[in-house]
């Protein structure tokens, strides 16, 4: 398993990691099989969407910070409860077929980050299952 770590620059946060999962999947040779990116945190998750307007972002963000306002009738002493599930709506993995080596992702797929709680430093696993 490979692990790397996401600096997010605040609350909520959309950062394209295609780069550093491909990267981590590469390392194991030219195998065929499925990648598994990991967040092991509550307030953060992974997506994967349109990398090319991140306008799709700003309004992926828009819309779950509509759904659950940072501010509501939570029980949660932290006080950070919209985080929370935040990420349980959004998840904690993806699934990404790996073919010879490289992610078989769409042309127009790139893989997110989701910080909900941030700024924060973070942590991503990845798994090449073969
Ligand atoms: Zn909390």
């Amino acid at each position: 398993m490979e692990t790397f770590r996401v600096k997010t620059s605040s609350r909520t946060d959309l950062v394209d990691i295609t780069g550093e999962v491909a990267k981590a999947v590469a390392g194991s040779g030219p195998r065929d099989g499925i990648c598994v990116v990991y967040v092991p945190h509550t307030t953060a998750g992974i997506t994967i969407n349109e990398n090319a307007d991140p306008s799709v972002r700003h309004d992926i963000m828009s819309v779950l910070d509509g759904m659950v306002p940072w501010d509501g009738p939570y029980r949660h002493a932290e006080g950070n409860s919209a985080a929370h599930v935040k990420a349980s709506l959004v998840g904690f993995t993806a699934v990404i077929p790996v073919e010879k080596g490289r992610l078989a992702l769409g042309t127009w797929q790139g893989v997110y980050f989701c910080e909900f709680d941030g700024p924060r430093t973070r942590q991503v696993h990845v798994q090449l299952v073969t």
